[in-house]
């Protein structure tokens, strides 16, 4: 991305706030289909894409990939996304009782890992190729907005103003947008925390995923590209996380060789540690006249399953598919039909989803020795009935359900 240097008021069509993932592959999907946008964001361009500022790895499932082909960003990954082939879920650190492969249904990866400093180097560079569409306005702060008669002013904390057609947040979970129109969120904290880390390993991954379910929470290894690295994803008792996250890398390892196991041989640790507090959001509306909500702003939810940036991600795809429509019409971008089939389309989906997660996550996140039972059956069930398991892993590669064409390799 490349700042904005004027100080002068801008008036555009289309202003997404929040270039993260989510607003970023939405200025890339408009663009793409000669659509231009405004892209504010808070940080200045760089600081986003340096090696330290995320350290996750995303599951990408099959349609995400579709989507990110579609919009101009796989060719970046394709050489650095690491397919997932297996994925394997136990309870406890020994006991298989679900196992999804691939060659189950022959219709490719379930997934692939990717590295989220590379989604947004890839990002980054794609803007910038598409500087001519996306008008980057950053480091910039957005303080709030008001509506008037035929658009709406998003407000910016050094006082300029952005008048536009259509604004759509991708602020995260946090959106200052979402409070100044009055969106209500429901949720709650988890009182846990994710520790992220990446850790090297002698013995290969062999592309295949593993969540074991410990009392605390989910832990998932999942493979990197190369074959020997894994990112982890360390659910814990948030009153404990400090205490693990304090340790030196020695013990950190041992406390990670405890919970991984000995597959994968002798472990080290590849780069810093980060944390994530893990709750429960989800906004009760989507639109608020010229308003629009997307990605995490929308609906926050637990990592267990990896989905919350391909529910966003399905939010980009459908909102280009609207947009673009409006605009080959000659419509309003705001027209309130688009607006109202966005919010009815992705909010159902959303919520689906951040309601799976979280029994998934009370169901999972306990000792209790009737819960085990109860969930090693439900889950056993699901592992030997062929059609039944066929089904949840479509759920997983993100192909059931009413997938915008973007995600189905059909162009707008
Ligand atoms: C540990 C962990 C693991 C995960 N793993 C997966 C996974 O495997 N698969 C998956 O699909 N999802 C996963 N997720 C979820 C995924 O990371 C998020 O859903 C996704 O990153 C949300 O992206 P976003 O762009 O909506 O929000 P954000 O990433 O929060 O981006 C918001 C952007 O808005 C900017 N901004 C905020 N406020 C303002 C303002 N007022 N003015 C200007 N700019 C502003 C910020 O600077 C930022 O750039 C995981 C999440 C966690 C915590």
């Amino acid at each position: 991305m490349t700042a904005n240097p004027t100080h002068t008021a801008i008036a555009t069509d289309i202003v997404i706030v929040g270039g993260g993932l989510v607003g970023g592959s939405l200025a890339l999907g408009l663009a793409r289909h000669g659509v231009k946008s405004t892209l504010v964001d808070r940080l200045p361009p760089a600081a986003s894409i340096s090696p330290t500022f995320d350290g996750r790895a995303s599951a990408i499932s099959a349609s995400g990939q579709t989507l990110l082909a579609a919009i101009g960003l796989w060719p970046h990954l394709a050489a650095r996304a690491q397919p997932i082939l297996d994925i394997r879920v136990s309870d406890g650190p020994s006991l298989l009782f679900l196992h999804y492969d691939h060659r189950d249904l022959g219709e490719g990866p379930l997934g692939y890992m990717v590295e989220n400093r590379h989604l947004r180097e890839a990002i980054a560079a794609e803007i910038t190729t598409n500087s001519a569409l996306i008008n980057v306005v950053a480091p910039a702060t957005v303080r709030g907005f008001h509506q008037v008669a035929d658009s709406a002013v998003v407000e910016l904390a050094d006082g300029r103003e952005i008048t536009a057609k259509l604004v759509i947040t991708a602020e995260g979970k946090a959106s200052t947008l979402r409070e100044a129109a009055g969106l209500r969120v429901t949720g709650w904290n988890y009182a846990q925390t994710a520790i992220v880390a990446t850790i090297a390993h002698t013995a290969p991954h062999n592309g295949i995923a593993h969540e074991r379910f410990l009392p605390a929470g989910p832990f998932a290894i999942l493979p990197l590209q190369g074959g020997h690295r894994s990112s982890l994803v360390w659910t814990e008792a948030q009153s404990r996380a400090e205490h693990y996250l304090a340790l030196c890398d020695d013990r950190f390892v041992s406390e990670i060789a405890e919970r991984v196991g000995a597959f994968l041989g002798e472990l080290s640790l590849v780069g810093p540690r980060f944390s994530y507090p893990l709750g429960l959001q989800f906004a009760a509306g989507y639109v608020k006249g010229r308003l629009v909500l997307t990605g995490d702003s929308a609906h926050a939810i637990h990592p267990i399953a990896g989905q919350g940036l391909n529910l966003g991600l399905r939010d980009v795809a459908a909102l280009v598919e609207i947009l673009v429509d409006n605009v080959h019409l000659g419509l309003d971008p705001a027209h309130p039909t688009g607006l109202d089939r966005y919010e009815r389309w992705r909010r159902a989906d959303n919520l689906l989803m951040a309601g799976v997660t979280d029994i998934l996550n009370r169901l999972f996140s306990n000792d209790i020795a009737a819960v085990r039972l109860a969930r090693d059956v439900g889950l056993g069930v699901i592992n030997n009935i062929a059609p039944v398991k066929r089904f949840f892993m479509r759920h997983a590669m993100g192909t059931v359900g009413d997938l915008p064409k973007l995600m189905r390799g059909v162009g707008l």
